[in-house]
């Protein structure tokens, strides 16, 4: 649990930096992020700061996990979305921007022209 301070994340769950909030509840928050990536781009947060993968609790991420599950089926019901695409990067090679943990939620649409899948280097 380091570098909280200035975390731009911190500063939305506090509400001390504005975001449109789409749930919450005492461990989990979701809010729509700066640049949607497509319609419904959802950010799901611990309230308690953890940086990634490696140092957040295993319960926590449980219900991160679950709420990430209800908010996907919401989310693709409300904006008739037929996919999503669940993305995490822990670390900074790992392309991890905002270091406080967060998984993407990101609705997909046929021919939406986003391609967000890994690709082999053959
Ligand atoms: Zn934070």
């Amino acid at each position: 649990m380091k570098n909280m301070n200035n975390c731009i994340f911190c500063k939305i769950i506090a509400k001390k930096a504005p975001a449109k909030i789409v749930f919450e509840n005492e461990d989990i928050l979701a809010f729509v992020p700066k640049e949607q990536v497509s319609k419904g781009h959802t950010l799901v947060v611990p309230r308690v700061h953890f940086e990634n993968v490696f140092d957040i609790g295993k319960n926590i991420l449980e219900k991160l996990i679950a709420v990430s599950k209800g908010l996907s089926e919401k989310l693709a019901k409300e904006n008739n979305a037929t996919g999503v695409n669940l993305l995490h990067a822990s670390g900074k090679d790992a392309q991890q921007s905002v270091f406080h943990f967060h998984l993407h939620v990101v609705p997909r649409y046929e021919n939406d022209g986003l391609d967000l899948w890994l690709r082999e280097k053959l």
